[in-house]
């Protein structure tokens, strides 16, 4: 319920990415005044779709899931159901062996049929599945404790998959879906930051179908009964999704929603001063840069959610009482580049078109003369994104596999592309359109030391009172889990100001 006195308290939001955006659109509905300043002339940071000549493609995320809560009830919130947009055959996904795509199985008896694992490996994979909790526990090796402590968090997305299912399966599965999804590789990802749901599982049951079977079972009891709080039910949700002109349609909604006053675009931030009353009320003041005004300004508030990535956040310069508070314990972030090629191709020019959401390549397929990382059949998942006789892809190309390919130039990149869609897909000729996008800082690498990242985030939230902390730097790269961040940020932020109304901030 909305109060007087929170209609009275200003938030300052800085970034206007999902995380931010969910984060805004949340106080704003809870009565606060909110303003979000964000440094690029445009909002949605990684969500990015365009729209030329009859053709629509996303350059940052192309897809979604809605597993989290949060995003179920913004999207019925926003009413944005409606423009939600189901890609046609997303069970299709295919993985490259020995140089060809080949279907990624959905189930044990289609996986034993298939050729993308060795008959060991599927043995393997298949005992797992088939008697998951009698076998699995037996067929792992587990983590050596003589080597590290209970709390240890940097083992590797590669040596945890290799330790439940062996090699072959971190090559052809884990590799190319932590490519496709983070740009990532399983020997630099933390398992702890990167699948923490795998990573909990494991610690809590001991293996991890038998904890997967039954956690499964749990959320199916708490969602039969009614949930406390304001989420209510949890909704079956029905795979990965975009919207109707791409994803952007989501941050273009949230924007709408909040409005010219609260959204600030051309507002870099600069500095934060936090100066402590004797209440939260106006503790802190923000510098930022307009170009409409060569002076920078200034936006009070009494509390700030921060979404800029950190490396950002490292240039900032924050003050406390007066004095500098120097943000020297803040690690740096590794970045990976991503470059994002969109082509066209006639119809006809493709000689073995496949239908589907897409394919990946593992880093290993390198052998067989491919160099992207994957490529997303965008106009057979969502068909008004071309017109009726062309296909559109959408490539990727870089991140930690390939760092330097990533800044070639458009020609170049354009040659790469063409020459592994003629293997996989025997398209003939040149794209007959190609757009290039280059992502400096794509994603953040979540790296096996991630977790010094997380506690100096902590840190910043425990030593400047009324600072948090959202984003995919904090909680996930992905986007649902982005606007999850944002909207338990908001709550944060709620519970904190609405509790200092009634009892004065001690000195800081
Ligand atoms: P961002 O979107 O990075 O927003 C941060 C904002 O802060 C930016 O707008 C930035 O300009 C602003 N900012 C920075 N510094 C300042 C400053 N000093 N002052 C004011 N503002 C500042 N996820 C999926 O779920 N599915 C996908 O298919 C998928 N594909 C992806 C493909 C690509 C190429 C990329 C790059 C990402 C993809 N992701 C995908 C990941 C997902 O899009 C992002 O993790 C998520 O959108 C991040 O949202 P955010 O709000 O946390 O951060």
């Amino acid at each position: 319920m909305k109060s007087s006195q929170s209609s009275r308290k200003r938030v300052a939001v800085v970034g206007a990415g999902v995380s931010g955006l969910a984060a805004a659109y949340k106080l704003k509905s809870h009565g606060f005044s909110v303003t979000v300043l964000e440094a690029d002339g445009r909002a949605g940071g990684k969500l990015r779709s365009v729209s030329y000549n009859g053709l629509i493609w996303d350059e940052g995320a192309n897809t979604m899931t809605e597993s989290e809560p949060e995003v179920q009830c913004l999207f019925d919130d926003l009413g944005l159901r409606e423009k939600q947009q189901f890609p046609i055959s997303q069970s299709k996904r295919y993985i490259v062996r020995n140089g060809l795509p080949v279907l990624v199985p959905t189930d044990p008896i289609a996986l034993i049929k298939s050729n993308i694992l060795s008959t060991k490996s599927k043995v393997c994979f298949y005992l797992t599945i088939e008697f998951q909790i009698i076998l699995e526990p037996f067929l792992w090796k587990k983590y050596s404790t003589s080597k590290v402590s209970e709390d240890d968090t940097d083992e590797s997305v590669g040596g945890f998959f290799q330790r439940h299912f062996g090699k072959e399966v971190v090559d052809y599965l884990i590799d190319p879906i932590v490519a496709g999804t983070s740009a990532g590789d399983p020997d630099s990802l933390s398992m702890s930051h990167s699948f923490p749901e795998l990573w909990n599982i494991e610690k809590r049951f001991g293996s991890i179908l038998s904890g997967l079977v039954q956690s499964k079972l749990s959320t199916k009891k708490e969602n039969s009964g009614v949930r406390n709080g304001t989420t209510g039910k949890r909704k079956p949700t029905r795979g990965s999704f975009s919207f109707q002109n791409g994803m952007q349609t989501l941050t273009d909604t949230l924007s709408k929603e909040l409005g010219e006053d609260v959204l600030k675009l051309r507002s870099e931030v600069l500095s934060l001063s936090y100066n402590a009353g004797k209440s939260a009320s106006q503790n802190w003041s923000l510098t930022y840069s307009s170009d409409r005004n060569s002076k920078n300004l200034i936006a009070d508030a009494d509390a700030v959610i921060m979404t800029a990535p950190v490396c950002n956040v490292r240039e900032m310069k924050f003050m406390k009482g007066g004095i500098p508070f120097p943000l020297n314990f803040l690690p740096e972030v590794a970045y990976l580049p991503l470059s994002v090629m969109i082509t066209t191709f006639r119809k006809e020019s493709v000689k073995r078109p496949l239908e589907g959401f897409g394919v990946l390549v593992p880093s290993l397929e390198q052998q067989n003369g491919l160099r992207t990382l994957g490529t997303l059949f965008s106009s057979m998942m969502f068909p008004n994104r071309a017109s009726n006789d062309e296909y559109l892809y959408t490539t990727f190309i870089g991140g930690s596999r390939n760092r330097e390919l990533a800044k070639s130039s458009t020609d170049e990149l354009k040659q790469i592309v063409t020459s592994d869609l003629r293997q996989l897909l025997g398209v003939e000729g040149e794209p007959t359109f190609v757009n290039h996008f280059y992502w400096s800082k794509a994603f953040p690498l979540y790296g096996r030391n991630y977790d010094s990242v997380v506690k100096a985030i902590e840190t910043m939230e425990k030593s400047l009172p009324g600072f948090f902390y959202a984003g995919n730097h904090r909680d996930g790269l992905s986007v649902g889990k982005s606007i999850a961040s944002g909207c338990k940020a908001a709550d944060l932020v709620i519970s904190y100001l609405e509790s200092s109304t009634h009892q004065p901030c001690a000195e800081q």
